[in-house]
């Protein structure tokens, strides 16, 4: 077996990533959450727009990939419709990103072609996970997880990483490599949501942190056959700085119509489109893709103007660090 190697996944034209929300609804009320119903509304979308929606954004030239989030999408009770749907529109791939309650018999609904399910987890046993999800969460998550892969679906689990539950990330690949979980997401926590709207700047870590840990636990887990997927964060001296805004398409669906092109502007009405009659309309004035053009020398623009107290500068003024597109990942695969 050859050493695991991080590779930095570049983004590549003729891909087209589509992140439909179904509904913001949740059976859940993590104290992370990102989902922000005065920005996004309290809907869900209908059977019937659901259909039309994923008609609109389905590009026959480009290889699309579908991931259908909420709120928890499994409360939707046109989950599985809809991913048979986007199948047969000719999706490349779907994935279903739950918080692991698996709603309306989804596992009997599917067949493991259908999707991949992706299961949110933030600690290797209860007392780590549930003060962060929600009591007895990391039972009904796991078992359901379990239950899954043993009826043969492909499974991944994202890990949200914060102050909160860092020292416990190492825990994880080993017990992923147990349940039988084939991919791995190390994610960091958002500048949105309710960290955001609390101002925990305290809950992210220091680019030190970042890179003492998330790295080796990563290798950990490549060693053991599981591919990890984590975000970039801060780009290496020789590194080209990419906005996605820019270079790739990413579709941020929203069930009252907001289109946004980048994670980091969903606080804010800073969508560059709305759907209107089923139709897509690019919106005037001060949008995302406005921001998308400013060259700065610290990286991406929305992080500066997120959270400037944490970027760090050299006497001259030069930034320490430059923070990379929040949709740049890397890629460690079993050697
Ligand atoms: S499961 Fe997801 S949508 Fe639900 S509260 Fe937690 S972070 Fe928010
Ligand atoms: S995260 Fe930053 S770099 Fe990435 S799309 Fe948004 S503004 Fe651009």
């Amino acid at each position: 077996m050859t050493k695991p190697v991080a590779k930095t996944l570049a983004f590549r034209p003729g891909e087209r990533n589509i992140f439909f929300h179904i509904l913001t609804a949740c059976n859940l009320a993590c104290s992370h959450c990102y989902i922000n119903p005065t920005q996004h509304g309290r809907e869900m979308v209908s059977r019937q727009t659901m259909e039309e929606w994923l008609r609109l954004f389905f590009d026959p030239a480009k290889e699309n990939n579908l991931i259908f989030l909420g709120g928890e999408p499994t409360l939707h009770p046109d989950l599985a419709h809809g991913v048979k749907f986007a199948r047969a529109l000719g999706y490349a791939s779907v994935t279903i990103d739950s918080n692991g309650f698996l709603f309306h018999d989804i596992l009997q609904q599917l067949t493991p072609p259908d999707a991949v399910l992706s299961f949110s987890l933030d600690g290797p046993d209860p007392a780590v996970n549930d003060p962060i999800r929600g009591s007895g969460v990391f039972a009904v998550c796991t078992a359901n997880l379990q239950q899954a892969v043993h009826l043969g679906f492909r499974t991944s689990l994202i890990y949200t990483v914060s102050r909160r539950n860092l020292s416990h990330l190492h825990r994880m690949p080993a017990l992923l490599k147990s349940w039988g979980v084939q991919r791995f997401f190390i994610q960091v926590i958002g500048l949105r949501g309710k960290p955001a709207a609390r101002g925990e700047a305290d809950l992210q870590l220091t680019p030190e942190e970042w890179l003492a840990t998330v790295p080796a636990v990563a290798r950990q887990a490549a060693k053991l056959g599981i591919e990890v997927i984590f975000p970039k964060v801060f780009l290496e001296e020789d590194e080209v700085f990419q906005c996605a805004g820019r270079v790739a398409e990413n579709f941020f669906i929203f069930p009252n119509g907001r289109v946004y092109q980048c994670p980091l502007c969903e606080d804010h009405p800073l969508n560059t489109w709305r759907i209107e009659d089923n139709q897509l309309v690019k919106n005037q004035g001060l949008v995302e893709e406005k921001l998308f053009t400013l060259d700065i020398p610290e990286g991406c623009v929305m992080n500066k103007l997120l959270q400037p107290g944490n970027l760090r500068y050299d006497p001259d003024g030069r930034p320490l660090h430059r923070i990379s597109c929040c949709l740049l990942k890397q890629e460690m695969r079993p050697g």
